[in-house]
């Protein structure tokens, strides 16, 4: 494989570069030498991933070996590495050189990701984070859905009933190689299906000691999914956001949230289910346990009952415009109902504590004959809400937000019950600075966000909407000269099937057999 020296570092690359390919090469390793923030526009077909895999792991490895042998890079090519800071270094010293974490749009998109880093020299030791919809393999909780299945889960392992889980340690503690090569979500699921560990709970063990994180951008970029990976070594770590067009409008609603009062009033039959399964609980333990106490539940009740009076309260003049004020006024809003920074906390408490009890009221522990009826807990989008409003206990990030109130006579309730006529109004508190999730990053200590796409441009307005200063910047030009485009649209292929490669037909023999045809 050739063997480039970019500002003094070794770059395997497994083909002959393009000069676009250096050049960005080039300013990957600018931003993470300097510890810089970097935008990096480059067009859809010059090997944007496999660039930024070669450099950002040649950098990785002038601190030291990649953890766990992992087999070393630059095999083929002969290089060593450059200005090794620790070459040498034990695993365990390891532990504490920079983790680059990969995130992509989507898991179809890591996992061509992951083929790339196969076509590499680099054997760095990776992880790869999927929800449990993908990768659980328990025979009742695999069914489940969303909350629903994080609840099951959560459940299981705490009374450690869940046999994957129950073996994950051991496992890991056999397999220390795992990771070493590269590996994807459905190898994970057949160690598991195969060998018995939780897949789930491997790729969480496995990400809290690696070179290397591949995960989808919600799981970095929604508060709640972040404070749920533990472990992850987010000081001086490199951030790379691929495919990061529309960055700005998913970070924004991530900070943002829209309260359906159907949604409302499903939290208030969840709340009065607690009151129900908490005072049967009682009685049947014969046990005055605080955390499981009515009161706090009827409270919950009361509370949401008058946020949903309120709601339908405010005189709304134009169904068009809908309610608007200033962000600030939700806490005017919420105080007159007693929700304070101070209280929120309580009420979360609460909710944590309704959760844990609707998982038990769902699974009969409580043998009450009484059991939780839904198999989704609503009230956690409350708890979602009051992390948003009450972020780090101020209100100073209020001033990019909207506060809006609309009402419509037909919508779609979360469960996907269709409410014709009805009038219904959704309280929906808007975030327009999309900085203030890349501002949660820099916080927890990143040295270098970069991010690249096909489609960046205009990068100025881009890292306004950021809020970040992004001081490396790259352009690149298409490799394909113009005499070598064709532009058309082909809509049948030459036998005169549909070339419709929508979601449905896509992976049908027959699309794909017309799409070859045409392109032979
Ligand atoms: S521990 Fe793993 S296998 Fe068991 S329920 Fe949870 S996700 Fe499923």
């Amino acid at each position: 494989m050739p063997v480039y020296r970019i500002r003094g570092v070794d770059v395997d690359f497994p083909y002959d570069a393009y000069d676009c390919q250096i050049t960005y090469m080039d300013r990957v390793l600018q931003s993470l030498q300097q510890g810089n923030n970097a935008l990096l526009e480059s067009p859809t077909g010059t090997g944007k991933t496999l660039c930024l895999l070669c450099s950002a792991l040649a950098w990785r490895r002038t601190f030291g070996e990649f953890l766990r042998g992992g087999g070393g890079g630059g095999g083929g090519g002969g290089s060593q590495p450059s200005g090794s800071q620790q070459s040498g270094a034990s695993a365990t010293q390891s532990s504490s050189y920079p983790v680059i974490i990969y995130a992509s749009r989507t898991h179809s998109q890591l996992r061509q990701v992951i083929k790339e880093l196969k076509a590499t020299s680099y054997r760095p030791k990776m992880a790869v984070l999927g929800s449990r919809e993908q990768m659980c393999i328990h025979e009742e909780v695999s069914k489940l859905r969303g909350k629903a299945q994080n609840n099951g889960c959560h459940y299981l392992c705490k009374k450690r009933l869940c046999r994957h889980n129950n073996i994950v340690t051991d496992y890991m503690k056999n397999n220390t190689e795992l990771g070493s090569e590269p590996f994807d979500i459905e190898d994970l699921v057949n160690i598991g299906r195969t060998k018995g560990p939780c897949p789930y709970y491997i790729s969480r063990e496995l990400s809290k000691s690696v070179d290397i994180l591949f995960a989808p951008y919600n799981y970095l970029i929604d508060p709640g999914n972040r404070r749920s990976l533990t472990g992850i070594s987010w000081n001086n770590a490199v951030l790379i956001f691929d495919e990061a067009h529309n960055l700005e409008s998913i970070c924004a609603d991530a900070a943002s949230f829209d309260l359906l009062t159907s949604n409302l009033t499903s939290c208030i039959t969840e709340a009065q289910e607690c009151i129900q399964l908490c005072s049967f609980k009682r009685s049947i333990e014969n046990s005055a346990e605080k955390q499981f106490d009515p009161e706090n539940y009827a409270i919950l009740k009361a509370l949401l009952m008058a946020l949903e009076k309120k709601i339908g309260e405010l005189v709304i003049d134009s169904k068009e415009l809908g309610y608007t004020k200033p962000g600030s006024y939700i806490y005017e809003f919420l105080s007159e109902l007693n929700i304070t920074s101070e209280t929120s906390k309580k009420l979360i408490e609460t909710i944590d504590s309704a959760s844990l009890l609707l998982e038990e009221g769902n699974s009969g522990e409580t043998k009450a004959g009484v059991k939780a009826k839904s198999t989704v807990s609503r009230l956690e989008t409350i708890r979602d809400m009051l992390d948003i409003i009450f972020k780090g206990g101020g209100q100073n990030h209020a001033k990019y937000y909207s506060f809006h109130v609309n009402e419509s006579s037909r919508q779609t309730s979360g469960d996907s019950l269709q409410v014709f006529g009805k009038a219904s109004r959704t309280l929906s508190w808007w975030c327009f600075n999309p900085g203030l999730a890349m501002e949660e990053f820099l916080k927890l200590g990143v040295r270098s966000i970069i991010l690249t796409s096909g489609t960046l441009s205009p990068l100025d307005s881009l890292a306004m909407e950021l809020n970040l200063e992004f001081p490396v910047r790259l352009e690149n030009p298409h490799v394909i000269s113009q005499d070598q485009i064709w532009v058309g649209v082909v809509p049948v292929g030459p036998s005169g099937h549909p070339l419709n490669s929508s979601y449905r037909t896509r992976e049908t023999v027959k699309y794909k057999q017309e799409l070859g045809t045409v392109i032979g």
